[in-house]
């Protein structure tokens, strides 16, 4: 991931609980309702209080209304009563005591005694009804009536001035309360209801107020002046004509109705008409007045009695209403509330409970774990739910992929199937690259392994793992009691092939064998490359010999036909062959280097057999090998303890006629076999490293011979050897060494020393050319030996490394003319590259005869002299027939 696509996280931040907005939620509305419900109930309350103030107040006022009308009913019976027992009164009305007994008793003036008992019964009712506010009013009452009673029965002017103070005392009081139930800001009804009263009220006091000031002047009491009664009377007439003009209709009517009644109208006349006289007034009057008052009074106090049960009614009634209201308001509080509360325990459990769990199944996947999601609660929840759920099961997938890679299980369906998202895309890419790495180094590995074990050229099994698959083969042979078969194949000329058209062209030629060889076995046959061009088949369930030579022969046929070399300038079509080994393993036996090398020894006798052969490696063939193996051993021991000695064989300057050199041949002195000869013993030490040290040998005791022989200071003095080298020892860097070697040890000049290398050498040895330069280099002669048997042509002569051409016996001593004429042109083209020419195996006269006329360098052979020791070299060879001249 990339710096920029880093995120960091987010610092958290303190974050509250839902359950705790939520109940902020529901707490503020709830605490405003319930302060708006408290400020309701609280008026609620007030108001059905005040309407219970207003309608206590009221209720004290009429009850102190009703003691102030007992007192009004009062005055006049005592009044009168005490008025007529005073003379002057009685001279007044020219009434007689007795008149005035009767008038008391019988037409009813006085009834003093049952209004004083009224006005008690009226006290003693207020006083029980605790009037609030006036309980000293009304703790006074009694003591004043009494006193205002006993006064007028002394002195009717005082008693009139005590019931008068009363009476206004008791008129302010009522004022009072009703002003104070007023002033409680009612409602409308109530407010209107309580300003009747307020009026009726202050007009029934007035009312008796007029009646007692009335009596005043008529009295001629001294402190009551007809000023004061027409003052009284004015403040009546308007209070009456307030009620009728500010009052309610009912009330209105009500009142204009007891005004207009007969005693209303009577009383009214009479207070007139003894006013207007100037306070002289009729018993009748008098009488009129008493009744007229009572009556007045009792039809105003009805309409004050209804208007107060008006007002007592709509105060019940508000306070109820208040009350009903308060319980309206609760319930509702209550309700709104209880709603509140319910619908925060439905948000819960519809919100707060799913994102609660889904708060805790975020914090499990947070931490790693992968729960289980459940997708539940309102849209917005489950909408969040169903992320986290993909999230858990991509999440899980990539779990389940990370565990399959873990334990090594790439290639299944569950990593090849990619996990939807960009998530799953990046890890399908991660898994892809892991897999690519992987299968890239199972490849690699693979490669390796296939390249270990096979031939980069024709990608057949190389030789190691040859002798693997040859093990596995022999072990289940054993197993299954069947024998392996393996065919060694040396394909014939390929050297030729590889030097005339070059290494690529080599191996296309390899390519193509491969390639037949693998056509023309069968499914179940390996085809392998030991190296160069030799070849294997391996064959399993061999039953008999003969199906592995038929095997061979069809191999030999297939790579026999002629074979197309494309890389060249100019396609060739070149044919070779192959010599076929046979080996069958020995029922049992493991060793597949042992059958490798029984197929090899089959075809190398095949090679020798004239190629193009099959050879199976038969008991004959196995005695061959343990008696060449034998003779290893006892050959390396002989050169060990001195049984080599080396033989000279006198080479003649046909110029001279004398002897300038010997070749130096080796010989076994083999206890219990006598002299051996090279021919029986060097193709075997050919076949190991032992003829490298037969060669070291040679070259060390050649040059000391020449050393002894200069010692001597005979007739051998000063003459060149030449060493036989084999391709084998050529090819290899100590050569070089070892022939430095010698020469040093000797002493003695390098062109006295003289290399003899086989014609087939040079093709063979790709070293051996090289080596050749830096021998000559050395001052080292080189000659070509046995020349004629290979492949070399005239022509190549010039270029090689060469300082002597050593014609082959064969062509020497072939009596066939056309021999004869080779030798001359083989004479004439090495002296026209400046070579020299040694004739070998020269055994008649006519051979020397044919070489002089051919003008040959040199010559040997048993015309001259055998090969003998050292010793019994002779002092010179001497010519049969006359030195060339
Ligand atoms: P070569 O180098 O061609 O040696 C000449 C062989 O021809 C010798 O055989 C010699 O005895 C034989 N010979 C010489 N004149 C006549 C003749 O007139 N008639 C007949 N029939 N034979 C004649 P020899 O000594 O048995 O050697 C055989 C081969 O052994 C040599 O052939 C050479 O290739 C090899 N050889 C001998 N000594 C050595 C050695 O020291 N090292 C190596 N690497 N090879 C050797
Ligand atoms: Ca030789
Ligand atoms: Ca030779």
């Amino acid at each position: 991931m990339t710096a920029a696509r880093l995120r960091l996280p987010h610092r958290p931040r303190r974050s509250r609980p839902l359950q705790t907005t939520l109940l902020a939620l529901v707490l503020v509305p709830v605490v405003g309702l319930s302060v708006v419900g408290v400020v309701g109930v609280d008026d609620r309350l007030q108001h059905a209080r005040e309407a219970e103030t207003a309608l206590h107040e009221v209720r004290t006022a009429i009850a102190l209304d009703d003691v102030r009308s007992a007192v009004g009913h009062e005055v006049v019976p005592v009044l009168g009563a005490a008025a007529l027992t005073q003379p002057g009164v009685l001279a007044a009305f020219a009434l007689t005591p007795e008149q005035a007994d009767r008038l008391l008793h019988e037409r009813g003036v006085s009834g003093a005694a049952g209004s004083t008992e009224a006005t008690d019964a009226a006290v003693a009712a207020a006083r029980a009804g605790d009037a609030t506010g006036s309980g000293e009013v009304l703790a006074q009452l009694p003591a004043r009536l009494l006193g205002a009673r006993t006064a007028t029965a002394a002195d009717v002017d005082r008693g009139l001035t005590l019931y008068d103070q009363l009476l206004a005392d008791l008129t302010t009081q009522v004022n009072e309360h009703l002003r104070t139930a007023r002033s409680l800001g009612l409602a409308g009804d109530l407010a209107s209801a309580l300003g009747d009263l307020q009026r009726v009220s202050r007009a029934s006091a007035l009312a008796s107020r007029e009646i007692t000031t009335w009596l005043g002047t008529v009295a001629d009491a001294r402190t009551v002046t007809r000023r004061d009664f027409l003052q009284v009377w004015g403040a009546y007439q308007q209070a009456s004509a307030d009620v009728v003009t500010l009052s309610s209709p009912g009330v209105a009517r009500d009142w204009s109705r007891a005004q207009r009644s007969a005693t209303s109208q009577r009383l009214a006349d009479v207070l007139a008409s003894v006013t207007d006289r100037d306070g002289t007034l009729t018993l009748a009057e008098l009488t009129a007045v008493a009744t007229g008052s009572a009556a007045r009074d009792a039809t105003l106090r009805s309409v004050l009695t209804r208007v107060a049960e008006v007002v007592v009614d709509e105060a019940r009634d508000q306070a109820d209403a208040a009350r009903r209201e308060l319980q309206q308001l609760l319930v509702l509080c209550g309700l709104v509330v209880a709603a509140t509360l319910a619908g925060t325990l439905l948000v819960r459990r519809a919100i707060a409970t799913p994102l609660g769990r889904l708060a805790a199944q975020s914090r499990s996947v947070a931490a790693g774990e992968l729960v289980d999601v459940q997708e539940q609660g309102p849209t917005e929840v489950r909408v969040v739910a169903q992320g986290l759920a993909a999230a858990v099961d991509t999440l899980r997938r990539v779990q389940v992929q990370a565990e399959a890679i873990a334990a090594g299980e790439l290639d299944c369906e569950v990593v090849r199937t990619p996990v939807p998202g960009p998530l799953g895309q990046l890890v399908q890419a991660s898994v892809t690259q892991v897999l690519a790495a992987l299968h890239e180094r199972e490849q690699l590995q693979a490669d390796l392994a296939h390249q270990a074990a096979h031939d980069a050229l024709t990608e057949l099994p190389n030789r190691a793992q040859t002798l693997v698959l040859a093990a596995r083969a022999l072990h289940r042979a054993a197993r299954q009691g069947s024998r392996v078969g393996l065919l060694f194949l040396d394909l014939d000329h390929f050297k030729a092939v590889n030097d005339s058209f070059g290494h690529a062209a080599g191996d296309e030629l390899l390519r193509t064998a491969a390639a037949r060889m693998n056509a023309t076995v069968r499914g179940g046959d390996v085809v392998c490359r030991l190296g160069g061009d030799e070849f294997v088949v391996l064959v399993e369930g061999v039953e008999d010999e003969k199906g592995l030579v038929d095997l061979g022969g069809r191999l030999i046929a297939a790579l026999s036909a002629p074979a197309a070399l494309t890389g060249l300038p100019q396609t060739q079509h070149v044919r070779v062959g192959a010599s076929v080994g046979v080996a069958v393993s020995v029922p049992g036996t493991l060793d597949a280097g042992r059958l490798l090398r029984d197929a090899d020894a089959a075809a190398y006798r095949a090679k020798a057999a004239g190629r193009g052969v099959v050879e199976v490696f038969d008991d004959e063939l196995r005695a061959e090998l343990s008696a060449r193996s034998e003779l290893e051993t006892a050959l390396r021991h002989g050169l060990e303890t001195g049984e080599l000695v080396l033989y000279y064989q006198p080479v003649l300057d046909l110029e001279t006629g004398r002897t300038k050199s010997v070749e130096a041949l080796v010989r076994w002195v083999r206890p219990g076999h006598g002299l051996v000869p090279p021919d029986a013993f060097i193709p075997v030490a050919e076949a190991s490293s032992l003829v490298c040290d037969l060669g070291r040998w040679a070259l060390a005791e050649a040059t000391a011979q020449l050393v002894r022989w200069d010692v001597e200071g005979g007739h051998h003095r000063g003459l060149d050897v030449a060493v036989n080298i084999s391709g084998r020892h050529l090819a290899q860097a100590h050569l070089l060494d070892d022939v430095t070697d010698a020469l040093t040890a000797s002493g003695i000049h390098p062109s006295r020393l003289t290399v003899e290398i086989t014609e087939t050498v040079l093709v063979d040895e790709p070293l051996a050319l090289e080596h050749l330069r830096s021998l000559r280099e050395l001052g080292v002669r080189v000659a070509i030996d046995d020349f004629g048997t290979g492949y070399t042509s005239i022509g190549q002569l010039s270029r090689l490394p060469v300082d002597v051409l050593k014609i082959d016996r064969s062509f020497v001593s072939s009596p066939e003319a056309g021999h004869g004429d080779l030798v001359r042109l083989l004479i004439s083209a090495a002296h026209s590259f400046s070579l020299g020419v040694v004739a070998e195996g020269v055994e008649e006269d006519g051979q020397l005869s044919a070489l002089l006329d051919a003008s040959c360098d040199a010559a040997q052979g048993y015309l001259f002299a055998r090969p003998v020791p050292a010793a019994e070299l002779p002092a010179a060879a001497i010519l049969v027939t006359e030195p060339r001249t």
